[in-house]
């Protein structure tokens, strides 16, 4: 068995990875770099594949270059995992396997790509189900919690052993959406013998577990309640995948206001949530073209206090509809003592930083109220880590989803449940090529 390591053990986007066996060649996630993203997109041209590549954008495949490859299968409809398909697996020509939701997310962003001939090679696969790919192959989608609904670990049974696919997760004991992950079947494949735990490691670093997002419903409900005290503008920002979240903001609401959202990325990720009945979308206006949103906050101007407006734009994206009205872009202005609640935290990326630090200075200039961390994060911290490995128990760990610093401190955590460095657990990086 072979192991290639190509995306995300440098930086914590474009998710990556590959597993070979008798020839033949599974990939796991297929995700973009969301800062080079943001960085092209500015530059407003088609950026060629090669370059994008070359750039960082893209994860580098050029170790799987003349190999059979038999599938692509992915964890979960985040674009760090599934937004590199439209422009690197037509190369490929294999199925592309993925939860009911990611591959809504992705069919949309293939028809955007205009390669809308690959959504033929879409096959869902439901959590709990496990589908054969070839006599080396079977893969089977463990259900688990994270920040998007419809979230998998991949388990590959191969003649070799187990790979345990864990790119990303947190262990939500009160989701307000779905289950909680299936500790049963996590417990039965960790008795079973897995081979390799391939584990992100974003949040690792605090010593902690993650609340449940059962907390951010709290949060959320209590932030808007006492926000409509005030008779003001309230805006709230959130990703807009967190199905979840989005849920709590428009029962927190409890038909106060007229709820609008407003920006693009809602249209890609709620329309097809309230497809396959995550969220109900009945009551709620929703734009998210350039034209509709102007036109939209111009009406929204003369009494704000009606509203409950719902934006894109919590990582300070330029483009997004919250640092445009920041930059008075709409015929929209902020008052003094206008509320903006952040129910979302920044991706730890020195872009996103320097990007949330000028939204929030211009909103601050205005006289703007912010609340901040109305927010719990969907990645594993430390202890649940810790718990995870325990359960899993794998021969091999290899962290991912980090840079180095990141990989070390999961590595470090390795270590102290009797992992040897270099040796069972091993920290990767982009190009790595590891023989099992
Ligand atoms: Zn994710």
């Amino acid at each position: 068995m072979k192991f290639y390591a190509i995306g995300g053990y440098n930086e914590v986007g474009k998710n990556m990875s590959a597993v070979e066996i008798n020839g033949e060649v599974v990939i796991l996630d297929m995700g973009v770099y969301m800062d080079k993203i943001i960085t092209l997109e500015e530059e407003d041209r088609k950026v060629p594949t090669k370059e994008m590549i070359q750039c960082g954008a893209l994860p580098d495949d050029y170790m799987l270059e003349g190999k059979n490859v038999a599938a692509i299968v992915l964890s979960h409809g985040h674009l760090d995992h599934i937004a590199a398909v439209p422009r690197m697996a037509e190369r490929y020509k294999c199925p592309i396997i993925a939860t009911p939701y990611a591959c809504e997310i992705l069919k949309n962003l293939l028809k955007d790509a205009g390669v809308g001939y690959l959504i033929k090679n879409l096959f869902p696969l439901s959590t709990g189900e496990t589908a054969s790919i070839s006599q080396n192959f079977e893969v089977e989608f463990v259900h688990m919690t994270h920040s998007i609904p419809h979230t998998a670990m991949i388990a590959l049974h191969t003649k070799e052993g187990i790979i345990a696919y864990l790119n990303d997760y947190k262990l939500d004991n009160n989701p307000t959406l779905g289950e909680k992950p299936d500790y049963k079947r996590i417990k039965q494949l960790g008795k079973q013998g897995v081979k390799v735990l391939v584990s992100e490691c974003v949040r690792v670093a605090d010593e902690a577990r993650t609340p449940p997002e059962y907390v951010a419903k709290v949060l959320v409900e209590d932030a808007i309640e006492r926000a409509y005290e005030e008779k003001t503008a309230v805006i709230i920002t959130t990703f807009a995948s967190q199905i979840a979240r989005i849920n709590s903001i428009i029962k927190a609401n409890k038909n106060e206001r007229e709820i609008v959202l407003l920006g693009r990325a809602f249209g890609n990720y709620l329309v097809p949530a309230s497809k396959l009945g995550l969220i109900n979308l009945n009551n709620i206006k929703l734009f998210n073209r350039k034209k509709s949103i102007t036109k939209a906050l111009s009406g929204i101007s003369s009494n704000p206090e009606n509203y409950l407006m719902i934006a894109t734009g919590n990582q300070g994206e330029p483009n997004a509809v919250l640092s445009r009205m920041s930059r008075k872009e709409y015929d929209f202005t902020f008052k003094k003592e206008d509320q903006v609640i952040f129910s979302s935290e920044v991706i730890p990326n020195p872009l996103n930083k320097s990007n949330r630090y000028t939204l929030d200075q211009n909103l601050r200039e205005q006289g703007v109220r912010m609340l901040q961390h109305v927010h719990v994060s969907g990645h594993a911290r430390r202890e649940d880590h810790r718990d995870m490995l325990r359960m899993i128990n794998p021969e091999y760990v290899f962290p991912n989803h980090g840079e180095t610093e990141r990989l070390a401190s999961y590595a470090a955590l390795a270590m102290d449940e009797g992992y040897k460095m270099g040796d069972s657990v091993k920290v990767l990086y982009n190009g790595a090529i590891v023989d099992l």
